[in-house]
């Protein structure tokens, strides 16, 4: 796949880039390790001071930034600005946080173990790979990077071939903050070249962000090499609305959670199970809403739905729109591409689906909303568990019990009650079973590529 700026709202081929041959690939670990080495034995206070002016430099020029994001991937203008200001939120938490999170821990009790102390130390580990998705050009990528340099480790960035304007920024933001040079650096390379990446021994961990697909494939090399890997990939989250909801806000809060993004977000909620007494009222309120979106320039500010950021994605959800009517699904709203330049598709509701539907099972990665219709918790537990995948999942309901048997029995890594799922500095992110392993944000995010070493003194 070439290395390019593609607009997707009008398919015009932007820019081409060339990708990185062996020797530059090269030179940039060796820079990554090289600034290791001087970032290892920095302070956090400096590390925070650096982060803060790197926060400083995005929020200045989170204009121009913005325009990068909605050119090579076609996210609304807005939503591209405030992930911008997201990514600095996040830089300056961890600056604020990292120190403490990584605190030395003692054993309070050190004769339990026969020593005079005991305590464990948190160190990090060297240069790690980051292989990185097109949806959230910036915020994926900030997201690990803040945390991975605040504990004292450099990155090396592999990013997805569609948005290498992205790549080329975030390149540089670290260095114009004050880091040592080389302490993150863009590879402009394709995903054949990752597995020679991980297998360089200056590589010391692996983290991806992307499909269930691209995630077995690397976490599987990081196996081989028998280095520490974080997955996080897709996902087809259930919203789950219970008679006791307030629809309104149900109704308006399941919009914004499937065609946020213009629908390509992991945990964008994609299956919507309504309990039966309150489905048809319910389905109205959704229809009625998806109905009302508008769809087109994402740069227009009044746009709240743009293109799907590729051709091919663009034809894969049509396929499984296609599959799930050919089987009888019934489509409330929308239900195709939307002719012209672009790769545009309707925002789209489909209702009456049936087990062999492909939809079913499989994460749709654009404005396409399942609906379904339960009988009681149990089965809205039942479907909403029956994916491979346990990303997030929310749920709507003003009862306790129901709302403490939901946060019980779902399979995800989050539950969200009256609300949408959301990712938050201050909250771990992740998920189970095919939607992958291991934490970001939070305390949980800036261990995952620490040394934990145990100190044990007679
Ligand atoms: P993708 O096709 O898997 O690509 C993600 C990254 O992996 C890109 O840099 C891609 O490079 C690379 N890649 C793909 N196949 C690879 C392979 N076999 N070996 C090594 N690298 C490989 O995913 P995407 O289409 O960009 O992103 C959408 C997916 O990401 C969705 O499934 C979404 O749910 C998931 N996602 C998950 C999270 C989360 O936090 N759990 C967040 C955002 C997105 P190329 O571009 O060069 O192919």
């Amino acid at each position: 796949m070439a290395i390019a700026t593609i607009n997707p709202a009008t398919g015009e081929t932007v820019k081409v880039f060339p990708a990185d041959d062996a020797a530059a690939i090269d030179r940039k670990i060796g820079e990554a390790e090289a600034a290791f080495q001087a970032l290892k034995s920095t302070t956090f206070a400096q590390r925070a001071e650096w982060m803060r002016a790197t926060a400083d430099l995005l929020e200045a020029e989170a204009d121009g930034t913005a325009r990068i994001l909605v050119l090579e991937m076609g996210k609304p203008l807005p939503q591209a600005k405030a992930e911008v200001l997201k990514c600095a939120k996040n830089l300056r938490f961890y600056a604020d946080h990292a120190e403490g999170f990584l605190t030395d821990k003692p054993l309070n009790d050190p004769s339990s173990v026969g020593a005079s102390r005991a305590y464990a130390v948190y160190q990090p580990l060297g240069v790690v790979l980051a292989v990185m998705p097109w949806n959230y050009a910036l915020w994926q990528v900030i997201r690990f990077a803040a945390p991975a340099l605040m504990a004292g480790n450099t990155g090396v960035l592999k990013h997805a071939s569609n948005v290498p304007q992205a790549a080329l920024y975030l390149d540089t933001i670290f260095e114009r903050g004050g880091f040592p040079v080389g302490s993150f650096r863009a590879l402009m390379i394709g995903s054949p070249e990752v597995r020679s990446v991980i297998e360089d021994r200056r590589i010391k961990a692996v983290t991806l962000t992307g499909s269930e697909g691209a995630g077995r494939s690397v976490a599987a090399i990081a196996g081989e090499q028998i280095k520490k890997s974080v997955m996080e990939l897709g996902g087809s989250d259930p919203f789950i609305v219970m008679p006791s909801a307030d629809l309104e806000a149900a109704a308006t809060t399941a919009v914004t959670a499937r065609v946020q993004n213009n629908g390509q977000s992991c945990i964008a909620a994609k299956r919507f199970l309504v309990h039966a007494d309150i489905y048809d009222a319910f389905a109205q309120l959704f229809a009625d809403k998806m109905t009302a979106l508008v769809v087109g320039d994402p740069m227009d500010e009044r746009t709240d739905v743009g293109p799907i950021a590729t051709e091919s994605g663009r034809s894969d959800l049509a396929e499984l729109v296609d599959d799930a009517v050919a089987k009888g699904a019934k489509v409330l709203v929308g239900g195709g591409a939307v002719d012209g330049p672009g790769w545009f598709y309707r925002p789209t509701l489909l209702g009456e689906l049936t087990d062999d539907m492909r939809i079913v099972m499989e994460e749709a990665f654009g404005p396409v909303a399942s609906l379904y219709k339960v009988a009681d918790r149990e089965e809205a537990v039942r479907i909403a568990n029956q994916t491979d995948f346990g990303l997030s999942s929310a749920v709507w309901t003003t009862d306790p019990d129901e709302e403490a048997a939901f946060i019980r029995e779902l399979d995800a890594g989050a539950v969200f009650i009256n609300g949408m799922t959301v990712s938050y500095p201050e909250l771990p992110f992740g998920g189970i079973k095919d939607s992958g392993f291991g934490r970001e944000l939070a305390a949980e995010g800036i261990r995952e590529f620490c040394n934990v070493k145990t100190v044990w003194k007679a």
